[in-house]
């Protein structure tokens, strides 16, 4: 039997047709397109079963694929590894030209590298392209040609470059879409990919506040975030559009998603940060590592009501609102002296935004031991982010509804913990 020539596109943390710029470039090119996506085995493996992440792409894909339908073409559906997947494809049909969005993560970029390889090796033309980010890998550096370190510079360069080029260019994919391969691909139930259904889901963001971020987005009670984080991450909201509208509407707003890049191109240049303190020189810090303790901070029961009402909002949901992140944060690695790693990894497992560059970068910053992170003399003192924040303890009574009865004492005096901390911390730095 002959093999249909057909081009590929392979969705991956980009799971829209609108404006998705390596889609566009597949529909403008020779030959009709098929759009793959691939529950990778590799990454679900590790995954529980009824991980609300897996839900939420499968949710995304059936979104896509509703689409794709009414003009008569579907997502092609692929679970394995990712490797031997695209040595499947290869006898299945005669691919002409694969089209990716880039991905930054090291585990990405390894994988990337080798599909890559395959591809050409079978004489097939390999295009990816940049639209996770506005600006990414070396675009933003500094006048001798390093990466930035230290935020404010990165922004302010990222904001003259941005500004220069009048706007990030958007791309409508809408005109093109009789490119799309005509076929039903069967599209699986979420049981024969190996997942269950969730209680938890993400929910859809909302802009409707951003005019007063600056105002209430520290107050976790009042719901003033966009609720964006996992779809940034999965890429059912296009960056470009948004910072498009952000530039527009909210200046603090745009700083925001300006934080997510600066983590993303650090994470780039540094993959060590991964599992290494960005600055070495804090290797030293001596960490207690206690796992009663580390216990009674995931499951949000230290005694600190806006510590345990940020860990129960957590466990709950797959969100924090991000005030109480740092708040939790510190209390880990400072009052506990857990090491960040711990943290991260809890995040990680729980978060449906989890974001290498952003979780990494965040912990490292609560911990001191990242770039232009907290210094490690801050520790802060939850009850008074607590006044500051939550003065009405609003937030602490939605997720800890036995506040009123009388609620725990501190795990750790406040004073004791802070000043161990500081010793620990001064004896563990090397100068
Ligand atoms: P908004 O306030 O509406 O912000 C809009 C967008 O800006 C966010 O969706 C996000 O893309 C970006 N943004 C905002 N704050 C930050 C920040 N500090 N760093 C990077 N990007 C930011 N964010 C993640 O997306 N994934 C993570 O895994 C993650 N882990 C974190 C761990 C810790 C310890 C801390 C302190 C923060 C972490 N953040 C992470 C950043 C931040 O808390 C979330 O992006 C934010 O709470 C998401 O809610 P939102 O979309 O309503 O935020």
């Amino acid at each position: 039997m002959t093999k249909q020539k057909a081009n590929f596109f392979w969705f991956r943390r980009d799971l829209r047709l609108d404006d998705n710029i390596g889609l566009f470039h597949a529909l403008q090119s020779d030959f009709l397109v098929i759009p793959l996506f691939i529950f990778d085995e590799d990454i679900l493996e590790n995954l529980p079963k009824n991980d609300p992440r897996v839900n939420f792409i499968y949710d995304s894909l059936q979104e896509i694929n509703k689409q794709l339908l009414e003009i008569n073409s579907s997502v092609l559906i692929k679970k394995g590894k990712s490797f031997e997947i695209w040595k499947s494809l290869l006898t299945e049909f005669d691919i002409q030209e694969v089209f990716f969005n880039k991905d930054y993560e090291p585990f990405a970029i390894k994988r990337d590298l080798a599909i890559f390889s395959l591809l050409q090796e079978n004489n097939i033309k390999v295009s990816s392209f940049k639209d996770h980010v506005i600006f990414e890998e070396k675009e933003i550096v500094k006048s001798d040609g390093l990466p930035y370190t230290v935020y404010t510079p990165y922004k302010n360069k990222w904001l003259e470059k941005y500004h220069l080029s009048g706007q990030a260019a958007e791309y409508d994919t809408k005109p093109l879409w009789a490119n799309f391969y005509k076929n039903h691909f069967q599209f699986p139930e979420l049981l024969e990919i190996g997942f269950d259904r969730s209680a938890i889901k993400v929910v859809p963001h909302n802009l409707s506040q951003i005019s007063n971020y600056k105002e209430i987005r520290d107050f976790p009670a009042l719901d003033g975030t966009s609720y964006l984080s996992p779809h940034l991450r999965f890429g059912t909201v296009s960056i470009r559009k948004l910072v498009n509208w952000a530039n527009r509407k909210n200046q603090t707003f745009l700083s925001e998603l300006i934080w997510r890049e600066f983590f993303i191109q650090i994470l780039f240049s540094f993959p060590k940060v991964v599992h290494q303190n960005f600055k070495s020189n804090y290797d030293g810090i001596q960490w207690r590592n206690n796992e009663a303790d580390f216990e009674r901070w995931c499951s949000g029961t230290t005694g600190y009501p806006m510590v345990d009402a940020g860990m129960r909002q957590l466990n709950e949901t797959g969100y924090m609102h991000n005030r109480v992140r740092m708040v939790v944060a510190s209390f880990l690695c400072k009052h506990l002296l857990i090491n960040w790693q711990w943290g991260e990894a809890y995040f990680a497992e729980k978060l449906l935004d989890f974001e290498l560059a952003s979780n990494v970068g965040n912990w490292q910053w609560a911990a001191g031991t990242g770039c232009d992170a907290a210094p490690y003399f801050r520790v802060f003192n939850p009850d008074i982010q607590q006044k500051k924040f939550d003065k009405d303890g609003i937030y602490i009574r939605k997720w800890i509804p036995e506040f009123d009865l009388g609620y725990n004492e501190p795990m750790v005096d406040h004073a004791f913990a802070r000043d161990r901390a500081i010793t620990t911390y001064k004896a563990g730095i090397l100068k």
